[in-house]
């Protein structure tokens, strides 16, 4: 197998959105596989756009995913450096290569007449096309044109127009003709290239052999495809992957449609192997019903033919229902000392004065019920305090409704319950779930009668881990003293 030697190559914007880093992850199984190098390039020539700030956050998200990088940024590596902005001197020197070649000029023409131009082929209803406005400083010679050059002059590529045809790994063969190619910008005014000149100039030097970026790069690549010519170099395999979409409609996915950036689903507890694993599949798939992979499994499986050529929709629940199945798998292969790590920002305000061992044991029996581990903050309060009371929660529970028991006999009810487990001496999981049993004996009551009346008396929660599990995390006291200030509140409201 060839070694791949690919790059992820953001744009430091601030934003990271999730297609920004489903393009991070298939160059990374793709070198993996290989055995090839993952090179991370921050292409920060675009001074507007950049913001403060935004490098770090990629890196560390990259680093929360696991997506470890050869070469770049901290780890340096011999085709440094790795912020486009420090490497401005090379793309002049291989902008001038091309005026040499007489195949690059420098180009005065203000904005205004180019906004002219623009105009003028509208009004005519012609496509905009600036070789045809090309300047007569375009004719001069090469030598001249280097005498002369100085920053502040964009220099323009001279393209050689004709029908192209090459080959993408995801969208097959393509052909475009040369109404598609045009004397596009290299070095803008400020002296740094574009994006469309540094990426085949960096490519080259970092020995790049594979490209994958979003499907929004094809229709400058026959312009790239000309300037790899005019070069005399190898082009990369060719990768384009299409758009996420929107959960509903037939439009790109955008901030507005409710997907959030990485770094919001990493602060809600999406953990990193979901992640990994959602977005991987998010328009990828090994051609099996398997949906939860490792990363191992992933380089392992990974393949360029099978990365979907229309775009994927994306689909947040299905996101949040593998983060769940991860909480559980890692919950169970790391165990509760080792996964409670992860949770530890994740924890309601109230636990902070509890120790590690408790929370451990709440996270031990309610675990399995998690979405994101930011549940915990709305699924364990009662845990660490006493609810908030209300006795009509308790009345307007259907279960309880079922009953058809008045006031003063579920308060009975519970002082049954309350007897029975206050007898209790060893207070662990066997002992509640006998003596649970024994009551539902006792009080011919069923399960979900009797079991809503004490689950809801302890923690007032729609919800909560198996009754003997929760009673016993809680302890006899806690327990005891909840079901007892129910009672007393029922017996209390019906006189
Ligand atoms: N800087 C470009 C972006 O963030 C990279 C495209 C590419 O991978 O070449 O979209």
């Amino acid at each position: 197998m060839k070694k791949i030697i690919t790059r992820f190559a953001p744009s430091p914007t601030g934003y990271i959105h999730i297609g920004n880093v489903r393009s991070a992850i298939y160059p990374y199984l793709a070198a993996r596989q290989s055995g090839g190098r993952y090179i991370l390039r921050i292409e920060d020539t675009d001074q507007a756009r950049f913001v403060e700030g935004a490098t770090e956050l990629i890196e560390d998200t990259l680093k929360w995913l696991g997506l470890e990088w050869d070469e770049g940024p901290e780890v340096g590596g011999k085709n440094g450096p790795y912020f486009q902005s420090e490497r401005k001197a090379i793309y002049q020197e291989w902008a001038k290569k091309l005026i040499e070649k007489g195949r690059a000029y420098a180009d005065p023409t203000d904005s205004e007449t180019i906004q002219r131009y623009r105009d003028e082929d509208s009004a005519k209803k012609i496509p905009y096309l600036y070789r045809n406005h090309r300047p007569k400083e375009a004719e001069k010679s090469p030598e001249e044109i280097l005498k002369t050059w100085q920053e502040g002059t964009p220099i323009r590529f001279k393209a050689d127009p004709k029908p192209r045809k090459w080959h993408d790994e995801v969208m097959g063969d393509l052909h475009a003709g040369p109404e598609v190619q045009d004397d596009i910008i290299l070095i803008k005014k400020d002296g740094l290239p574009t994006y469309n000149f540094a990426h085949i100039v960096d490519d080259f030097l970092m020995n790049i052999n594979m490209v994958a970026r979003g499907v929004e790069y094809l229709s400058s690549t026959p312009n790239y495809l000309a300037l790899y010519e005019a070069f005399g170099i190898d082009r990369p395999l060719l990768v384009s992957l299409p758009h996420i979409l929107a959960p509903q409609g037939n439009k790109k996915l955008g901030k507005r449609d409710g997907a959030k950036s990485a770094t919001e689903y990493r602060k809600d507890g999406v953990l990193p192997e979901a992640m990994l694993n959602y977005l991987a599949c998010l328009g990828w798939n090994d051609g099996t019903e398997q949906e939860i992979y490792t990363k191992e499994e992933l380089i392992k499986h990974f393949s360029l033919d099978h990365i979907q050529n229309s775009g994927a929709r994306y689909d947040e629940v299905k996101l949040l229902w593998m983060n769940g199945q991860w909480i559980r798998r890692l919950m169970e292969e790391e165990g509760a000392d080792k996964f409670y790590v992860r949770t530890l920002d994740f924890w309601p305000k109230s636990a902070e004065p509890f120790d590690d061992a408790y929370k451990k044991q709440v996270l031990s029996i309610i675990y399995d019920r998690l979405k994101t581990l930011s549940d915990l903050r709305a699924m364990t309060g009662y845990f660490f305090e006493d609810p908030i009371f209300d006795i009509e929660q308790i009345l307007g529970n259907k279960f309880i409704k079922k009953t058809g028991l008045s006031e003063k006999e579920l308060a009975s009810l519970l002082e049954t319950v309350t007897e029975k487990l206050g007898s209790l001496d060893s207070w662990n999981e066997e002992t509640l779930k006998a003596t649970l049993n024994e009551l539902l004996e006792q009080t011919g009551r069923k399960p979900a009668e009797l079991f809503s009346l004490i689950r809801i008396s302890v923690s007032f929660a729609p919800f909560s881990p198996a009754l003997d599990l929760t009673l016993n995390v809680l302890g006899k006291n806690v327990a005891m003293a909840r079901l007892n200030k129910v009672k007393e509140a029922l017996l209390l409201d019906q006189q």
